[in-house]
């Protein structure tokens, strides 16, 4: 099947007078019938839901639709994006280990990884794309578990070079996690480009509406961790589960069930039934909105490029753009996601002026909502920062992000020319 079919079709099958919409499993538990059923799945024997920390089959749904999606082996939902950047480390590092990470990632992740993983005990060294991959290379220590990168950065719009950073991961025998949350599968597949493992916010454009936050983390099956010799949680017993090993049972399953068995069990970050309903309803029309999402994005772009009081436009569809010849080569036919960054001449207070001039657009701290959303950092998420401090974080003080929505074209242009002539 083609990604739109998937995207309607994969996951949920209706049998002989099924619901034909994916029914909401409103259950904590499942009902089994005697003590040997019961033993078997806490010693996992069998996969069917038992509790729904650990499985419920609404979540299971959507999970395998997105695994189908990414051309994954498997996925797990989480309660958030964090979540499933959270998790999807944890499966694979400890106190004592290292991740290389990339210097263009959100703003959540960046905390996450260098503050919270640190005091976790997880050292976390930056790299920025312009490195050689020698001066990349030298990063990579004998405890370093993971590289992780963003397809599409959110907010400096960069593109990851996915398949360069997955060859130097091999090179050194570890997977390469990709943030995909702003591409989606249906403007870029990670895997194949070489990444193992894929997380996502599906907050974001998987959502779409801005009505549930999620996350997900999908499992390429790919990676061979009984053939590296950093990975030994997977080749050796598991007490938790009586000497299980992962890899001999799982085979190529054996990340997204440690993900799921071992840190989902014990953090339990874990979705509902009815937050996965709301992601499939989203996911169903997703090629659509993404495409639209793109090409509004694109004119905007294009428009405001030579207006007199924008210094700068960032948007990776614009052939002016550094990082264009990269979405050629990753995003599919050029498009870019709905979501862009323009410099207002002016610094703070010019870019204050605009928002509080937009009219349809909707000043909020989101991305990739149906409706046109913007927002102005220096006087929001960075309103703590000085204009020189706001510069080292390589946001100017005029710098606006704006997500362009699904509006009529004329009505968003029009809308951010009538702000822009109050500025
Ligand atoms: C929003 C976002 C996250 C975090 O997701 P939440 O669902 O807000 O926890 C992670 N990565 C990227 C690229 C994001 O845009």
């Amino acid at each position: 099947m083609k990604d739109s079919t998937k995207c309607l079709h994969s996951g949920y099958k209706p049998g002989n007078a099924g619901p034909g919409a994916m029914p909401i499993y409103q259950s904590t538990t499942f009902r089994y019938e005697s003590t040997q059923a019961i033993a078997d799945l806490f010693d996992l024997k069998t996969d069917t839901p038992f509790y729904s920390r650990l499985g419920n089959p609404t979540c299971s749904f959507v999970e395998q639709k997105i695994a189908a999606l990414e051309g994954g082996v498997g996925a797990m939902l989480t309660s958030s994006g964090q979540a499933a950047t959270l998790t999807a480390i944890l499966t694979i590092a400890k106190a004592g280990d290292h991740i290389l990470c990339s210097s263009t990632v959100y703003g959540g992740t960046f905390n996450l990884m260098a503050v919270t993983f640190k005091r976790m005990g997880i050292d976390v060294t930056f790299f920025e794309q312009s490195e050689t991959d020698e001066q990349v290379e030298a990063k990579i220590k004998p405890n370093t578990k993971a590289i992780f990168g963003e397809t599409l950065a959110n907010p400096a719009l960069t593109i990851f070079d996915i398949e360069r950073f997955a060859n130097i991961a091999h090179k050194h025998e570890i997977p390469l996690i990709i943030d995909n949350t702003f591409a989606t599968p249906i403007l870029c597949k990670p895997f194949d480009f070489g990444a193992d493992i894929v997380v996502h916010s599906t907050t974001k454009y998987f959502d779409g509406h801005a009505v549930q936050v999620g996350g997900v983390v999908v499992d390429s099956g790919k990676f061979d961790w009984a053939k590296s010799s950093k990975f030994p949680e997977f080749v050796t017993p598991d007490e938790s589960y009586h000497g299980l090993v992962y890899t001999q049972t799982f085979g190529k399953l054996a990340f997204i069930v440690k993900a799921r068995v071992q840190i989902m069990r014990d953090l339990g970050c874990c979705q509902s039934a009815q937050a996965a309903f709301y992601i499939n309803l989203g996911i169903e029309t997703l090629p659509l909105r993404i495409r639209k999402h793109s090409e509004n994005a694109l004119a905007v772009a294009k428009h405001l490029q030579s207006h007199p009081k924008i210094s700068r436009v960032i948007y990776p569809g614009l052939e002016s753009d550094p990082s264009y010849e990269l979405s050629k080569k990753y995003l599919t036919d050029g498009l870019c996601s709905g979501v862009l960054s323009l410099d207002i001449k002016g610094g703070r207070e010019a870019g204050a002026k605009f928002i509080d001039n937009v009219k349809l657009a909707s000043p909020e701290v989101h991305v990739a909502d149906i409706k046109t959303c913007l927002l102005h950092p220096a006087t929001a998420t960075h309103r703590q920062l000085s204009d020189k401090q706001l510069e080292e974080c390589g946001i100017t003080p005029g710098l606006v992000r704006l997500s362009v929505g699904l509006e009529d074209l004329d009505d968003i242009i029009r809308d951010i020319d009538e702000a822009l002539e109050k500025v």
